[in-house]
């Protein structure tokens, strides 16, 4: 599953922090997932709660942020919501799109008691 091995991820990460902060109990982890990123929300935190189980982190909040697929315009410089995948600009109709956002999959914020 692909939010299970993200999840592993995040928790090294959060790991790693607490050491480095030496931090022994965390209340809240706030995270930033984009919607391009294929992650689904509610499997993640899902996925979070099963490998905190029984560790220090047992019951910790997880917070999820969601970032909109947004795309900017090569050629006009507009920047616009991309719904279904449509990477048209709605200004001049070009086709040179980059993405600008909803890709970000990241800990914005660990909380600490
Ligand atoms: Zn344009």
């Amino acid at each position: 599953m692909h939010e299970m091995s993200i999840a592993q991820s995040i928790m090294d990460i959060v790991q790693q922090e607490m050491a480095r902060h030496q931090v022994s109990r965390v209340s809240v982890i706030r995270l930033v997932v984009g919607e391009f990123t294929a992650v689904v929300p509610d499997s993640l935190t899902f996925c979070l709660e099963l490998i905190t189980k029984d560790t220090p982190l047992e019951g910790v909040q997880v917070e999820l942020e969601e970032v909109p697929l947004t795309g900017r315009c090569k050629a006009c410089g507009q920047e616009f919501p991309i719904v279904e995948y449509r990477f048209v600009c709605p200004e001049c109709q070009s086709g040179e799109v980059e993405t600008v956002g909803g890709k970000e999959l990241y800990i914005k914020e660990i909380e600490a008691e």
